[in-house]
């Protein structure tokens, strides 16, 4: 069986000493190993970043961006094979790992503007023949770490723009699903990164705890689950690091009686079942205002579900395709048990699917469950699978009470045609990204990405330019040059432009 190792220095290599399954959730095979790193393992790559750092930030932006140019070339030559990767070990089907990509080669495409970004502010004559001027410079060492629901798309949402802003990288992806990470981070080595700018680390909380503690890491980017990311954010904030630690959601969807009910119908169907529900952004739960939109809703699901294909990620026509472990398969089933002994109805029930060829596969069909209530487990707490419930509420209000009385503030959505409704619900929900008559408003890379509450811990989103600012520190520069003669005595007092 392959083991897949790290990337450190811009050599491969493997430990062999503790390692972990790989599977491929389609078959329930494991098809691989990943080797976990150890601590040694994980600080031998922070040497090789330190070792790599200076060259690296004293490189022009310019030329750092003409490495992510080549970059972008390479992950579109080789994106079918990414995608193929992607598919055999998270599931994803051709079609939703291809747009998964794309969402990644876009951060790479705004990375490329890095010396338009970093361009840094000036201010001449703030006093006389004073100059003042603020620059962006790199914070050393970087690291990331990140879930397997995207394993091309997230990293890229961090390591693009930490090394066009000068920074080396060490990456820890899931270990869960490496392969398409680790074949992506070497593609860079090709694309003319120095040995060293870039390297990655597979493993599990050994190797993630290393890189919290160590001295020499000046900045942790963490997507994930929200206990692992609160611990994370605590962790590198009490090690004196600079953090952003995302985490889960569960993202709402009002339904309003005005709304176009077979439009929502179809947006509600990619944007719960898509990726099997595996996504941060998934909607997870409808709000229906009123029992007439309730009831049109749920007769309109349950009749398009009937046309929902599940199955392996190599069959382009599937809509989606197995959860990503044989224990989320279950955790899954369990929400949906939870939800049906606590009272609520499961209109379709994809607890067994039937899927052909794949008897072991880690599947999950497309689920829906009305009548769900604020007090039900499967309502407070993540399920993160192709289940969509529907919650009835009366009012506009009540629905944006229940959005912003949850714990999770990551997206939502509002399907009505009424504009002033509309525009009231962006400006006041309790929500980082918002859409309207739009199910997953996933910023584009030239905007930032981050929810709210405890969808996020830190100050500043992922990617766009609050990733400039997070991957940068600010200092400010104020010069002057005396000419001669006129040289001033001592001042003792706060200087104040004259
Ligand atoms: P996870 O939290 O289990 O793992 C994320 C990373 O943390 C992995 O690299 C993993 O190895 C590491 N990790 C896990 N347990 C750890 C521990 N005890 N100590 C230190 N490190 C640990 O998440 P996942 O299951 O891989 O991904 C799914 C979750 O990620 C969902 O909750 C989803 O909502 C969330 N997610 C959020 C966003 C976002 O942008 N907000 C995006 C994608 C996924």
């Amino acid at each position: 069986m392959n083991t897949v190792g790290h990337l450190i220095n811009g050599e491969i290599i493997t430990e062999g000493t503790r390692s972990q399954n790989v599977f491929n959730p389609a078959t329930g095979d494991a098809t691989k190993q990943v080797d976990l790193a150890s601590k040694a393992t994980v600080e031998q790559a922070i040497a090789a970043a330190q070792a790599a750092y200076p060259a690296w930030r004293n490189t022009p932006a310019i030329k750092r961006a003409r490495i992510m140019f080549k970059f972008k070339e390479l992950l579109e030559k080789h994106a079918d094979q990414i995608c193929q990767m992607i598919g055999e070990e998270h599931g994803k089907i051709g079609h939703d790992a291809a747009g998964e990509l794309q969402r990644g080669i876009e951060n790479v495409e705004y990375a490329c503007g890095a010396p338009e970004l970093l361009k840094g502010e000036h201010s001449k004559n703030v006093g006389p023949s004073i100059d003042s001027w603020s620059e962006f410079q790199p914070l050393g060492v970087v690291a990331g770490i990140t879930p397997f629901n995207f394993p091309a798309m997230v990293p890229l949402w961090m390591y693009p723009m930490a090394l066009v802003c000068g920074n080396c990288f060490i990456l820890k992806p899931s270990e869960r699903d490496p392969s398409s990470t680790l074949f992506i981070a070497q593609l860079l080595r090709e694309a003319g990164l120095p040995d060293g700018v870039m390297n990655v680390v597979n493993g599990d909380k050994e190797a993630v705890d290393t890189l919290l503690h160590d001295k020499r890491i000046q900045a942790v980017s963490f997507v994930g689950s929200t206990p692992i990311a609160e611990y994370i954010y605590s962790t590198a904030t009490a090690n004196g690091k600079r953090c952003q630690a995302l985490g889960g959601a569960k993202n709402h969807a009002i339904v309003m009686p005005d709304a176009d009910m077979d439009n929502a119908v179809n947006q509600l169907l990619g944007a719960a079942f898509g990726s099997s529900g595996e996504r941060c952004m998934a909607l997870s739960v409808a709000v229906a205002v009123g029992d007439v939109a309730a009831d049109a809703l749920i007769a309109k699901m349950t009749a398009a579900m009937k046309k929902l294909k599940v199955g392996a990620h190599s069959d382009n026509s599937n809509d989606f395709g197995p959860v990503i472990t044989r224990q989320h398969q279950e955790k899954v089933v369990g929400y949906i048990n939870s939800a049906e002994e606590q009272g609520a109805r499961v209109v379709v029930d994809g607890r067994n699917p039937e899927v052909q060829g794949y008897a072991n596969g880690f599947f999950v069909g497309g689920t829906l469950i009305d009548n769900v209530t604020p007090e039900m487990v499967s309502y407070q707490e993540e399920i993160f699978g192709p289940v969509l419930q529907v919650v009835r509420v009366e009012t506009m209000q009540q629905a944006m009470d229940l959005i912003d009385g949850h714990e999770y503030g990551n997206g939502t959505c509002i399907f009505t045609r009424d504009g002033e409704a509309a525009r009231y619900f962006s400006d006041n929900i309790q929500v980082g990204m918002v859409g309207i008559n739009v199910p997953l408003p996933v910023p584009v890379a030239y905007h930032s990405f981050g929810g709210w509450k405890r969808s996020l811990f830190g100050d500043l989103h992922a990617y766009g330019p609050d990733a400039v600012r997070f991957y940068t520190k600010r200092k400010t520069v104020t010069q002057r040059w005396p000419s001669a003669g006129v040289r001033e005595g001592a001042e003792f007092s706060m200087p104040t432009m004259k």
